[in-house]
């Protein structure tokens, strides 16, 4: 089955929709039973799809569950509160006192904070790594390192790294190879078919796609799938039915939408690499994109998220830019249907192995769904504002 195909009938079996389209929005603290052994039945069938209690989620999870698992691959999939739950939550589950991991330095501020204010006080030591270090990893695998993790490409900077050889190098050393995949989304990338042990998505992006909800997912292959759920649970993870509905409600429509994000972000990207004030286009499809090559030979396609560098300017000029903006708002988040800007003066600060080598500021956009030339528009009228200032 083609993954367009997939996007429409995953996770709709009878038995979550109940005879018709979408799985209805089932809200439970308590699950009643009317015999001893109907409750006895269900604790024996707690992974089958019989509902226990609340925390354990209602059918309306068990859909996206599945769906999840049906679109990225792996055994199961656990569910979270928001990405960065899913994040930690996922790495708690497999690391004790005295484990090692291996950290990407090109991750999202919150996995790195996460690493370094929380688990430096359980004795988990982190060793950050070069993003596009590949096999060269081997060499930073100690005897207690337990998890490799990868975020690609990185959400800011836009490395994408060489999973597989990675993965290959992890494996043989006994570690887990955990994936940040909500770039890909898992549609633009099958983690799995790639090394990959455990999938994390903020669904809060683009599976969610419409800017209102926070959700997490991490899906694994059989062999951690057992401990990452037992352990999620444990740590009493659950999430809202509504939120799940909506996460659901996005799924069916990721594909087209991210067809379209792509489509303009492309234009607008093409478009910037022509501007006299931008130095590099930071796109994985572009050639000046650090791992482009990966992204060639390992992804079926983009997004709307990417980067650029400027060539010049102060805080003025960009602060000009910025503030005039009509259709790009300024916001942290990414992935639902409006654009967004961000600036970023100081990557250098949330980097401690690599060096950043540029000198301008970097501008992050997220490409909506609005019509593609009322968004380069905007950014012609920013460039404008941006150069009257340095113009003095
Ligand atoms: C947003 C984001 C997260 C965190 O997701 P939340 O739902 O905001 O907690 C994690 N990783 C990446 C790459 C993100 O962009």
């Amino acid at each position: 089955m083609k993954k367009d195909t997939k996007i429409v009938t995953a996770g709709r079996k009878s038995q979550w929709t109940n005879g018709v389209v979408n799985p209805s929005v089932v809200r439970a603290s308590t699950v009643v039973f009317n015999s001893v052994k109907e409750m006895n039945n269900a604790l024996v069938n707690t992974h089958n799809g019989t509902m226990i209690y609340g925390r354990r989620g209602t059918t309306t999870a068990f859909a996206f569950c599945d769906a999840m698992t049906e679109l990225e691959g792996g055994a199961g999939c656990a569910l979270y509160p928001s990405g960065t739950a899913a994040i930690t939550n996922a790495i708690l589950s497999f690391v004790k006192s005295g484990d090692h991991i291996l950290m990407v330095d090109s991750v999202y501020e919150p996995t790195r904070d996460y690493c370094d204010k929380i688990l430096t006080n359980f004795g988990i030591e982190t060793t950050y790594y070069d993003p596009l270090i590949g096999a060269g990893i081997d060499a930073l695998i100690k005897e207690n390192t337990k998890i490799v993790f990868l975020e690609s490409p990185g959400s800011i900077t836009m490395e994408v790294q060489d999973v597989p050889a990675i993965a290959e190098v992890a494996h043989q050393k006994g570690c887990i190879v955990m994936l940040d995949n909500t770039w890909g989304a898992g549609i633009n990338f099958n983690p799995f078919d790639f090394g990959v042990d455990i999938s994390i998505q903020a669904a809060t992006k683009y599976i969610v796609g419409h800017s209102d909800v926070m959700l997490g997912t991490a899906t694994a292959i059989q062999e951690y799938w057992p401990q990452l759920r037992d352990n999620s649970y444990l740590m009493g993870q659950c999430t809202s039915p509504d939120d799940i509905y909506l996460a659901l409600r996005g799924v069916r429509t990721i594909g087209v939408r991210l067809k379209q994000h792509q489509q303009s972000a492309m234009k607008v990207a093409n478009w910037l690499a022509e501007r006299k004030e931008v130095s590099t286009i930071l796109h994985p499809a572009f050639e000046s994109c650090p791992g482009h090559e990966f992204f060639k030979r390992d992804f079926t396609g983009s997004n709307g998220l990417f980067s650029f560098v400027l060539n010049c300017g102060n805080k003025a000029a960009i602060n000009a830019l910025l503030d005039g903006m009509e259709h790009f708002k300024m916001g942290y988040s990414w992935g639902g249907f409006e654009s967004l800007i961000l600036a970023i003066n100081n990557i250098g600060s949330i980097r401690t192995v690599t060096q950043w080598p540029h000198k301008h500021a970097l501008i992050r956009l997220h490409i909506g769904l609005e019509d593609v030339d009322d968004l380069i528009a905007d950014l012609e009228q920013g460039f404008e504002r941006f150069n009257q200032v340095l113009a003095g």
